[in-house]
């Protein structure tokens, strides 16, 4: 299935608070920035002053930015209060 089908069988039920706070301080000092690369949906963005732009809102809670972040206090990572977040449809 490719990621645009895929993509067609997801929602999100945003939440009004982001569950992944990225801190673009410490981002601006993080050379590799893994995550731009490493985020399915692509939701780390590189700004000009060398920091990240990030959005919550398309999350699919993969965990794979965390993982990927070797920078500690970057990425604060939990899950969308509860009925929020992604929701996996059928086909
Ligand atoms: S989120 Fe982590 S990997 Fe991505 S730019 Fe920031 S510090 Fe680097
Ligand atoms: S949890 Fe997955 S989809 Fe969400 S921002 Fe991190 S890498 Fe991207």
């Amino acid at each position: 299935m490719s990621f645009e089908d895929r993509m067609a069988t997801v929602d999100f039920r945003v939440a009004p608070d982001a569950h992944i706070v990225v801190d673009n301080e410490v981002c601006q000092g993080c050379p590799a920035k893994q995550c731009i690369h490493a985020c399915p949906a692509n939701l780390f963005v590189p700004t000009s002053d060398g920091g990240i732009l990030f959005n919550y809102e398309q999350c699919f809670e993969c965990g794979t930015c965390y993982m990927v972040c070797n920078n500690e206090g970057a990425i604060t990572w939990a899950y969308p209060e509860g009925g929020h977040g992604v929701v996996f449809r059928r086909g």
